[in-house]
């Protein structure tokens, strides 16, 4: 029988689950409340489709600057028809939500 446990500590949660045996330890998840505030704490910030877009020397304008600063988010999330292979959205926000959400 496996016994869920979960420790909550300001914004962050700690999830494990014992086995019988061993105690698993699932990453710590970082709940929000600056997206869509259903009180789940789920948002774009902790969903495994989101990826940071970096910044490039060579850019133009925009997206210009060291590999190492951040210009933005992407999401890459895939429709379930597929529709939109190899189409992923920039974001110039961190925190919102959308019915494809996937927990880190
Ligand atoms: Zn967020």
């Amino acid at each position: 029988m496996a016994i869920k446990h979960a420790v909550t500590n300001g914004n962050f949660s700690n999830e494990s689950t014992w086995n019988g045996d061993n105690l698993i330890s699932t990453p710590m998840r970082k709940k929000c409340d600056k997206g869509y505030n259903d009180g789940s704490g789920n948002c774009c910030c902790n969903c495994k489709y989101q990826k940071k877009a970096m910044c490039h020397p060579k850019n133009g304008n925009i997206g210009k600057g060291s590999i190492n600063k951040q210009m933005g988010w992407i999401c890459m999330t895939e429709f379930e028809d597929r529709s939109n292979k190899d189409e992923y959205m920039f974001f110039d926000f961190e925190h919102g939500f959308c019915e494809l959400y996937m927990s880190r």
